[in-house]
């Protein structure tokens, strides 16, 4: 052990004389011996090696640095967003460029300038409060203003700010601020169309109200009184034909107008209250309300099901029936048959109304669940609104309807109706 540390020393003093010779302080070369001396010179070249080394990873480091200190002030300063350091009375300590440029306002000028300057009147005190809240409470904070640059240019803007501190330990906050005046303005659209859209749902509503009660009621009376005058005896023909003529169109009116009304309803509504219904009852008391207007086309009626059949449903359900029997009827030759079934399948019914009239074409299909649809049966009578309530009624009821038909042979329309109500579809 003191052999090494003798020889450690040795070398030492003998690294030390050397270091000195090459400081040029001691030139007193003859005291080492030649063995030494080139031990000597063999370290000391080694050791400039090295030196040179770290001195060409330092060269490199501080290229890097600077490379990176490059990238980050240009990360900073064209970031998208503009970022701002304040202090605690809300000057401008620091400024990236996107931020200045909005303000429009050279960086330099805005160093150590009250942000408020660049505030719309209104909106500092919104800042100063939430440039307390930062500070008191140490914590990220977000506020919306509007700020105005220096061209007068108002514009929305939201800020984030976070508490953070100087190397003198001073609470700051650094502050990104993005333009959201475009989301600002779609936002008061958006405000201006909903309250547009309950006006003209309130004028909606108040038409259908006018339509269901002020037109409904005298057009009642007209089509009582023409029937009352058709069942006197008269034998004036021509009489007897306007008479007919407008009892026709006042019946077209008010199927017209409690069609619209009750779409109006149905549109407007998300859900439907809901109770136990029988549907066989419910299709035999429609059914014997086209009896007349089977008898007039001298067509029948064929009729399959098991019995009652519940159902959780609301009592506009009848409609259903009665569109779906009234297109039958409509759009078939007279003479032929119409088929309804309702199959029980569990946790459904599955109802058929079968038809052996004109047929639908492939390409109207797809119109025909749609208002005002009506497909090249101009000679028929018809508000093209009918199978736009059921397809309704059969939505929010939970069901589905499709339907199968071919022209000259006939149409099938099918009904899924679900037998309990869903939570979506209950009121
Ligand atoms: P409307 O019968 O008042 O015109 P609907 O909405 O009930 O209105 O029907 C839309 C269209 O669908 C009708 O104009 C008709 O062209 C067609 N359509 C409906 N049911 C049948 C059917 N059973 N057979 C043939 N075409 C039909």
């Amino acid at each position: 052990m003191k052999k090494d540390k003798k020889k450690s020393d040795e070398r030492t003093d003998i690294r030390r004389q050397a270091e000195d010779v090459l400081k040029g302080k001691n030139t007193d070369l003859k005291k080492l011996s030649s063995v030494d001396a080139q031990s000597l010179v063999h370290e000391l070249q080694v050791h400039q090696i090295e030196l040179e080394m770290q001195n060409e990873e330092l060269r490199r480091t501080q290229i890097e640095l600077e490379d990176a200190r490059n990238r980050y002030s240009d990360l900073y300063d064209f970031a998208p967003l503009g970022y701002f350091t304040f202090d605690k009375n809300g000057l401008i300590l620091q400024a990236n460029l996107t931020g200045a440029n909005k303000l429009g306002i050279e960086r330099g000028n805005l160093i150590k300038k009250p942000f408020s300057l660049y505030i719309v009147p209104d909106f500092k005190d919104a800042f100063y409060s939430h440039m307390r809240q930062v500070f008191n409470t140490e914590t990220q904070m977000t506020c919306e203003l509007m700020l105005v640059d220096k061209k007068g240019h108002q514009f929305d803007v939201q800020l984030e700010s976070m508490p953070l501190r100087d190397i003198d330990g001073n609470l700051l906050a650094r502050t990104a601020m993005s333009d959201i005046t475009e989301r600002k303005q779609a936002d008061e659209t958006l405000k201006n169309y909903a309250i547009k859209l309950e006006d003209s749902n309130r004028l909606k509503d108040l038409f259908t109200d006018i339509m269901r009660h002020d037109l409904l009621n005298p057009l009642g009376v007209i089509k009582t009184a023409t029937e009352q005058m058709l069942h006197m005896e008269t034998k004036d023909e021509r009489m007897r034909n306007m008479l007919q003529m407008i009892k026709r169109n006042a019946d077209k009116l008010i199927d017209m107008i409690q069609c619209v009304s009750m779409y109006a309803t149905l549109e407007s509504a998300e859900k439907l209250e809901r109770k136990s219904l029988d549907l066989n009852e419910i299709f035999i008391a429609v059914a014997d309300n086209f009896k007349l207007q089977l008898e007039e086309k001298n067509m029948t009626l064929e009729y399959t099901s098991k019995g009652e059949c519940f159902m959780m449903a609301n009592p506009m359900i009848d409609a259903i029936f009665s569109n779906l029997l009234s297109n039958a009827i409509k759009y078939s030759p007279a003479g032929r048959k119409i088929k309804v079934n309702i199959i029980d399948e569990r946790e459904h019914y599955k109802i058929y109304v079968r038809d052996w009239g004109y047929g639908i074409k492939d390409e109207d299909k797809a119109k025909l669940f749609t208002r005002f649809q009506r497909v090249g049966k101009e000679g028929v009578e018809g508000s093209g609104l009918g199978l736009a309530i059921v397809k309704r009624i059969v939505d929010l009821h939970g069901g589905k309807i499709y339907v199968e038909s071919k022209p000259g042979i006939g149409s099938t329309f099918t009904l899924l109706l679900p037998i309990m109500a869903s939570k979506e579809t209950e009121k």
